[in-house]
């Protein structure tokens, strides 16, 4: 029998965001949480399937040929999504990320991106419309996607080691592959471009130097992401996190780096420039320095539960409203009072309490369901 990941319906209790939906609340541009956070990003996950196992995100032993995906009909349709998305706008919503599991695996992205690239927010401005992608067919598909109206992507990237990145995908992808991705999206305009990488202490991290030289002077801003504690099967460990303060000495100790100011609130990379000029690199270090004070993300899942943190154990299923024929007034009425009671903070409550690692922690939704 293999394992299973509880669904995630069965994660704490849907909260009811039918019965928010009377409680009339017009979109003004401006959304504020309890903590006086705007909402300004959408996350939109548009699969729950991929074709890597990750062992930090999907693990094999979990998602393996067993596991039950959501079934199609589950799966918000592109008309829902962006419905959802221009409401979403109304509120101030100015960035939208696609995500996944996998993105790129769902059929016909191209036609969800057109209808996102004629969305506005309310100044009459198109979104910041952006994917993350794991590369492996990015190659393919690039050039197509730029045409449809995607303004960039980030392609995550955990090493240039064949060895080591065939191993940390699990599937034996080849590294060549996901390079030959990234030029494609640079040749067809998809940039700045943003290549993600995971550290994992004692797995990865040798491969930090090689991606700081590959892709300096490149034009392509490398991030590096502490290994974070989400979902409930990657068997977390904080030994195998490296602070994101050691990724920053390294690379100085072979290019000297100076801090960037932030560009934007709610940014969650802390940027460094290398002195001689040679470009940027960002860290995220969601576990050893939170930046939950100015979070100003949602996350919709695969089959439209609105999640408020990457951390929650349950999401608001707007889909019922979706589909039970609500109005577009009832449906911004329940995204407002959502959002206008949200005050999660989990890597600020994590940073003074410790991470959950016992087993008696309410079991969390997985990245690849929310995307990240
Ligand atoms: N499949 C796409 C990809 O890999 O880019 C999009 C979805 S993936 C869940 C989004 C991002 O989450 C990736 O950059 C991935 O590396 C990151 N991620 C997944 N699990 C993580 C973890 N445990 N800690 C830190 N980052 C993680
Ligand atoms: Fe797939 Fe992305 Fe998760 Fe890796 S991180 S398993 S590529 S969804
Ligand atoms: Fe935002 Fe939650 Fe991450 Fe804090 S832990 S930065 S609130 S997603």
């Amino acid at each position: 029998m293999s394992q299973h990941v509880i669904p995630v319906s069965e994660i704490g209790r849907a909260r009811p965001a039918t019965a928010m939906a009377n409680l009339a609340l017009p979109a003004t541009g401006v959304l504020l949480d309890r903590l006086q956070r705007p909402l300004t990003d959408l996350r939109i996950s548009v699969t729950d399937r991929c074709n890597f196992r990750c062992s930090y995100c999907m693990p094999k032993e979990v998602f393996d040929k067993d596991y039950q995906y959501l079934p199609h009909s589950a799966l918000l349709s592109f008309e829902e999504i962006t419905r959802l998305a221009r409401l979403f706008a109304a509120h101030g919503v100015h960035k939208v990320r696609l995500t996944g599991g996998e993105p790129l695996l769902r059929k016909n992205l191209e036609v969800l991106i057109e209808q996102l690239a004629a969305l506005r927010t309310p100044d009459g401005q198109p979104l910041d419309l952006t994917l993350t992608t794991n590369g492996s067919l990015l190659a393919r598909k690039a050039r197509a996607l730029k045409a449809a109206g995607l303004r960039r992507v980030t392609i995550s990237l955990d090493g240039l080691d064949d060895v080591t990145f065939r191993s940390m995908n699990d599937v034996d992808f080849p590294v060549a592959e996901v390079l030959a991705g990234i030029d494609a999206a640079k040749a067809a305009g998809l940039g700045p471009i943003k290549v993600n990488m995971v550290v994992k202490r004692g797995t990865n991290e040798q491969e930090i130097l090689p991606m700081a030289r590959h892709f300096r002077g490149t034009g392509v801003a490398l991030r590096f992401i502490e290994y974070m504690d989400v979902g409930a099967t990657n068997g977390w460990r904080m030994d195998e996190v490296l602070p994101s303060a050691e990724v920053v000495r390294r690379i100085a100790e072979e290019f000297p780096l100076v801090p960037l100011e932030a560009t934007a609130p709610g940014e969650t990379a802390q940027r460094w420039a290398y002195q001689d000029g040679g470009g940027e690199i960002g860290v995220i270090s969601s576990v050893t320095q939170a930046f939950c004070h100015d979070c100003n993300r949602a996350r919709l899942s695969t089959e439209g539960k609105l999640y408020l943190c990457l951390f929650a154990n349950a999401g608001h299923d707007l889909r019922p409203l979706l589909r039970g024929g609500a109005s577009d007034e009832q449906i911004t009425s329940a995204i407002g009072h959502i959002w206008q009671s949200r005050s999660d903070r989990y890597s600020e409550l994590r940073a003074l309490r410790g991470p959950d690692t016992d087993g008696a922690a309410p079991r969390r939704v997985e990245m690849s369901y929310i995307g990240g």
